[in-house]
């Protein structure tokens, strides 16, 4: 048995999956998919082949109309169990019948209530990284890509949506089947269904929304710019690989910004804010396309391959669209959330590193603005040495060698020694990559738009607080800067002046809300505590939710208020989010 990825049973000496035809159905009543899959190898199996499940009852195997006998392991809890399939005997097809159980990670089944829109429920899947396996067996790595084909029924008036070609539709006794197929082969982790009540609306010749009927105006308007992103992103990175760029805005209880689930990318209702100032987050999950989706990480270890290629392809994109002032100054947000990410783990922690071993480790459990921004950083100080030009040479070949590939950190670093061997006279690539902390060789971003900020902070630090008429101006990255670098605790005097002059007790930003209402928290500016809780309530979004949940657990005066408002959303929210809360009550003993 070769395992050459710690989070999958898959032995890719065995075999890899090339293709599937999935027969599934969402039943909104029992909340379980069920279904059917028959899948293809790359080569007859010729002994025991093993596929990755988590709390999936597995009905039944066959091959050509003939019982295949399975065994399926003992639950792991990070890797669940793997199922193994005995007897093949040189079949290069099966099929599996399966369902998924009510708690599988990788959907959320949502009530009514839980929508916008309030009248139909709705269902959505999230498979990074690893809980693909919660809705079908499979090689749950992200190194086996495949192809398929699916029927998705679900209840009428529902519309299906997959991350795939819709192919047709077919009403059938109170439900309607939709059809998809999936042409360019997809690592399982980009896996991705959603059903509910939503309507579309076109963007450009090969982008289309999807949200929910009252949403769909405000999301066409916000996304209005993807046609000129894809084509930056073009000229950047060569031609768009998937035919269709299009995106699926989920209820707000989705945990993340956006999942780039190729051909449909996911986005959170958060970044439709009415002044498309949130759109970086639109162009992060376009990049992927080529950064992540195209060229893929081996396995979650060399996650920051995915995350800082893109980090960095969607400030280039911005820098096109909005200047590099805009994109240096997205750059200083997002080192100003890593080094508070970094302070969090502590500087000598391995999730400081952009890779180490996670064998044992939940992937899910180590995920954080480290392999974003330092990844991000580290592309920054390599480009600077060899200057741009050469830099876009070598990611247009790295792109253009890895296509539909996986590639390790070992492998990128073999890259850089036969395409860029001079950076490594310059910066000590090893510490870079492994070393824990942050390099104090990392690249500034300079911007007047930061200098401004800059300014007004040196001002507060000598007593002087803004005026609204000094900061009405300000870019929403601004404004997010100057929040992200003030004290955790002011003056209530202060809080209160700081909300009138940016206007922080009207923003539609939630962003802004996130940092200001943490600062509140901790400050004790106690007004400020309804909107906290309607943050933490309405929003399932964890990197808006959770440092201000943890601002209430950690202070004396709220502390109390903490696992009641966690018992209040928990079946509101993403599993995954109300994980992430536990954690932080767990922490401070609550
Ligand atoms: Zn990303």
């Amino acid at each position: 048995m070769a395992r050459h990825d710690p989070h999958s049973y898959a032995d890719l000496a065995q075999g890899r999956i090339r293709h599937i035809v999935f027969r599934l159905e969402a039943d909104f009543a029992q909340r379980q998919l069920r279904g059917t899959a028959r899948y293809r190898l790359d080569m007859p199996a010729r002994g025991p082949f093993d596929l990755d499940t988590r709390d999936l009852d597995v009905r039944s195997v066959s091959s050509s109309g003939r019982a295949v006998r399975f065994a399926l392991g003992e639950a792991d809890p990070i890797l669940g169990s793997r199922l193994r399939l005995t007897d093949l005997a040189g079949a290069d097809e099966f099929t599996i019948g399966f369902t998924a159980s009510a708690e599988a990670r990788a959907l959320q089944w949502l009530t009514p209530a839980q929508t916008s829109g309030g009248r139909h429920p709705f269902l959505f899947t999230q498979c990074q990284p690893h809980h693909a396996r919660t809705i079908f067996p499979c090689q749950d790595s992200p190194s086996v890509r495949f192809t398929f084909e699916a029927d998705l029924k679900v209840p009428s008036p529902l519309v299906g949506a997959m991350a795939g070609a819709p192919a047709g539709r077919t009403p059938a006794d109170g439900a309607t089947v939709f059809r998809f197929t999936m042409p360019q082969p997809i690592p399982s982790y980009l896996f991705a269904l959603a059903a509910g009540e939503f309507t579309s609306r076109d963007l450009g010749p090969r982008s289309r929304v999807y949200a929910e009927p009252d949403l769909i105006d405000a999301a066409a308007w916000e996304f209005a710019q993807i046609e000129d992103m894809l084509a930056e992103a073009e000229k950047l990175y060569g031609p768009y690989p998937w035919e269709r760029y299009d995106m699926l805005v989920l209820p707000p209880s989705f945990p993340y910004g956006g999942m780039e689930n190729a051909r449909l990318t996911f986005l959170t209702p958060t970044m439709i804010v009415g002044d498309r100032s949130l759109t970086n987050l639109l162009a992060h999950e376009l990049a992927h396309s080529w950064t992540g989706n195209l060229v893929t990480n081996a396995t979650w270890e060399d996650f920051w391959l995915n995350e800082g290629w893109t980090t960095y392809a969607e400030r280039r994109i911005l820098g096109a669209i909005e200047g590099e002032d805009s994109a240096m100054l997205r750059a200083a947000t997002g080192r100003n959330t890593m080094l508070r990410a970094i302070k969090n783990f502590g500087w000598k922690a391995d999730p400081t590193r952009l890779k180490f071993s996670q064998a044992g480790i939940d992937p899910e459990s180590v995920v954080s603005y480290v392999p974003y921004e330092k990844g991000y950083s580290f592309l920054v100080r390599l480009e600077r040495i060899v200057g741009r030009p050469a830099f876009d040479a070598f990611t247009r070949k790295y792109i253009a060698e890895h296509r539909f590939q996986t590639i390790t950190t070992e492998a990128f670093i073999g890259l850089l020694r036969r395409d860029l061997p001079q950076v490594f006279g310059q910066v000590d690539v090893q510490a870079w990559l492994f070393d824990p902390g942050f390099p104090a060789d990392a690249p500034p971003f300079e911007s007047s738009l930061i200098d401004d900020v800059s300014n007004r902070l040196f001002d507060y630090q000598e007593g002087r607080l803004p005026r609204r008429e000094d900061v009405a101006a300000w870019a929403t990255a601004q404004t997010y800067l100057f929040l992200q670098y003030l004290p955790r605790a002011l003056p209530v005097d202060d809080c209160r002046a700081l909300e009138a002059a940016l206007a922080l007790d009207r923003t539609r930003v939630p962003q802004f809300q996130s940092q200001f209402l943490e600062i509140a928290v901790r400050s004790g500016y106690r007004r400020c505590l309804p909107r906290a809780e309607a943050l933490i309530t309405t929003v399932g979004r964890m990197f808006i939710i959770v440092p201000v949940f943890q601002a209430m657990a950690q202070t004396e005066w709220s502390r109390p208020l903490a696992r009641p408002l966690l018992e209040k959303v928990r079946l509101r929210h993403h599993p995954i989010t109300v994980l992430a809360m536990e954690k932080v009550l767990l922490q401070q003993g609550l």
